[in-house]
């Protein structure tokens, strides 16, 4: 007799996964070992996923911390920087190193970087929200003189932060913050500082504000929640927050299918499905497989935004043809 596997209904938020940073930064490595062979050297992981970085390993990209990694003999061969943004020192120093360099910093990273700059600029102190040690605020603190930017990660931070011109204060944020908490931040600091100027333009990114909202209007009521992302991806590890703060009994942090706690998960009959910006969709369709053999899966796509977002990568790149075929290992096959 065959046996009768549980029903469940899979609440698969749209949008999830890539957003048009990651896909552009994925699509330049791969557009430079189209064009120049490999080796193409990458500078920290180009987005945070481990399954993409194997993924352009096997392709020819080798990952390196600093750019002193790059042997003598591969000075020809182009350094990309990643997704998150690098300090100013590290192009000036691929310049003193004769290196080719291109840069995959997400455009709207690159706007945060011009907003600390312009802060910088009209004499205001800069104050950076986000999370010590992550390359995105790196990056950022890097665009100024030491001394320049003060991080503040949490509201303590704001209550205790002192100025040396209260009236001359200006805060950017890290693009992958939690939108809540990060309210809380500068609202506490604006009670404190009733003339802290915000950037011209909002931080956060589109692609983290739709992700989180997607989330929090699907939690409700699930049995579970899984989170497609890396631990030291910042957005995937919000979205896990977001969904039990919004309601689900469980959430998790999945990187593949073969991370699913079936033993802890038990009876369950709604499961949220959800992707950070940097997760591919190969893996999500990986894991509604996984479920499909254990249950009698219904796909319920939560459509709470359209994103029409596209970041055209480098001229130098654009005279090679970029195939469904080459971006199948992370997108699945078209
Ligand atoms: S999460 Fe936002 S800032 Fe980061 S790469 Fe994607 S679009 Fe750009």
């Amino acid at each position: 007799m065959i046996e009768k596997k549980p029903p469940l209904t899979i609440r698969l938020c749209q949008p999830r996964g890539f957003c048009a940073g990651v896909d552009r930064a994925i699509q330049i490595v791969v557009l430079a070992l189209k064009k120049y062979g490999a080796p193409v050297y990458v500078r920290h992981e180009i987005v945070h996923n481990r399954y993409v970085v194997e993924g352009l390993q096997s392709l020819g990209a080798v990952f390196i911390e600093e750019l002193s990694e790059i042997p003598p003999e591969h000075r020809q061969s182009p350094v990309v920087f990643s997704a998150h943004g690098v300090p100013k020192s590290v192009p000036a120093d691929a310049e003193a190193r004769n290196l080719f360099y291109l840069d995959a910093t997400c455009p709207l990273v690159s706007k945060v970087h011009k907003q600390a700059m312009r802060h910088q600029r009209l004499g205001r102190h800069v104050l950076l929200i986000g999370h010590a040690g992550h390359p995105e605020v790196i990056g950022t603190m890097g665009q100024l003189p030491e001394g320049a930017v003060t991080l503040i990660e949490t509201e303590a931070d704001a209550a205790t932060f002192v100025p040396a011109d209260p009236a001359a204060l200006g805060f950017v944020t890290q693009t992958t913050l939690s939108v809540e908490d990060t309210a809380g931040i500068i609202r506490a600091l604006q009670e404190r500082f009733p003339q802290l100027h915000a950037p011209a333009a909002e931080s956060i990114c589109y692609a983290t504000t739709n992700r989180q909202e997607a989330v929090k209007e699907t939690a409700a009521g699930a049995n579970l929640y899984l989170i497609v992302g890396a631990p030291n991806s910042s957005n995937s590890r919000r979205l896990v927050e977001v969904a039990e703060r919004a309601g689900a009994a469980m959430s998790l942090l999945v990187q593949r299918a073969s991370e699913i706690p079936w033993d802890e998960i038990g009876e369950i009959s709604t499961l949220g499905l959800s992707a950070g910006a940097s997760a591919p969709e190969i893996i999500v369709d990986e894991i509604i497989d996984a479920f499909r053999q254990r249950f009698d899966v219904t796909i319920d796509l939560a459509i709470t935004a359209t994103e029409t977002e596209d970041f055209p990568v480098m001229r130098v790149l654009r005279d090679v043809e970029l195939t469904a075929a080459d971006m199948a290992f992370v997108n699945g096959a078209a």
